[in-house]
């Protein structure tokens, strides 16, 4: 590809068809959520190089063979997670940041969300990524294994986990959700090769659990 020039304006005007077409297929459903699919410009979280894809529906690679969600993805677990002002949020898998900033704009920088991923350079990446938006306040990046959550700031009002879980959900995470009404929405790989996304609801003890869709993530690795 050569002399193709592509201007923000033109990136902005492919942002709001992308929400547009979530909208009528019905994926988008709030306007919390459509809100904040629009104010986060996905260009700005991938690599230069698929830059002219970042509005196309598809999940896109980053580095360290990683890959961005598709925008329907983000929308939906976002509505699955009923985001609004002043929840604390877990996310596992910080990955480029852009789901965690999609995250922040719901809760209309008024909540917090604590994000940790794997690979150091992945989260210097996001933190790069979240820094030109001014998002630092309300994102907060760390490293490490996620699959055994972030005691420090436990419990979390609701956890997003952006990597699928082997056979189940990992147990310091329905741990350090919140026992009234916390909801996690979380991918397992539920037999090789086939992931399920699940919306988890606790209340006290019990845990009430709703298989969602067929989804594919990478692996949510663990220690
Ligand atoms: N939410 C991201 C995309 C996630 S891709 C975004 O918006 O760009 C999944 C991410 O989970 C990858 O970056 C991967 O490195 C990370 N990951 C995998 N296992 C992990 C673990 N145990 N703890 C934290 N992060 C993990």
């Amino acid at each position: 590809m050569s002399d193709v020039i592509i201007f923000d304006k033109d990136y902005d005007i492919a942002r709001k068809r992308m929400v547009e077409e979530l909208k009528l297929l019905g994926i988008i459903k709030s306007k919390r959520v459509e809100e904040a699919m629009l104010k986060v410009p996905r260009d700005r979280f991938v690599p230069p190089h698929e830059r002219m894809y970042a509005y196309e529906d598809t999940p896109l690679r980053i580095m360290l063979d990683q890959t961005i969600s598709a925008p329907h993805m983000v929308a939906m677990m976002c509505e699955l997670l009923e985001l609004e002002p002043g929840l604390k949020v877990l996310e596992v898998g910080t990955g480029t940041g852009y789901h965690a900033a999609v995250c922040a704009e719901a809760m209309e920088r008024k909540g917090i969300v604590y994000t940790i991923e794997y690979f150091p350079q992945l989260a210097l990446y996001a933190v790069q990524n979240l820094a030109q938006l001014d998002l630092l306040d309300c994102v907060k990046v760390f490293t490490g294994d996620g699959s055994k959550g972030l005691p420090k700031y436990a419990p979390y009002h609701r956890i997003l986990v952006t990597a699928a879980a082997q056979r189940d959900i990992p147990r310091p995470l329905i741990d350090q959700l919140d026992p009234n009404g916390g909801i996690m929405v979380i991918p397992v790989e539920v037999k090789p090769g086939i992931q399920v996304l699940y919306r988890v609801v606790k209340h006290g003890e019990k845990i009430e659990k709703e298989a969602v869709t067929y989804v594919s993530f990478v692996k949510l690795r663990s220690d």
